[in-house]
């Protein structure tokens, strides 16, 4: 399992952050097969978007 200190979304190396925000934020993920595609990342590690709260 992935901690916070191993997870390349929470280190936000290189990304290209398309906006930020108090709870997370949205970076440009750079994929020829998917031109265009965002990913949200929120600030705090979350794993899988089933870990999120309702
Ligand atoms: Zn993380």
């Amino acid at each position: 399992m992935r901690t916070v200190a191993t997870c390349n979304h929470c280190r936000g190396e290189g990304e290209d952050r398309l906006w930020e925000g108090p709870l997370f934020r949205v970076v440009l993920v750079h994929d020829a097969g998917f031109p265009g595609w965002c990913r949200v990342i929120w600030n705090t590690h979350v794993a899988e978007l089933s870990d999120l709260p309702p």
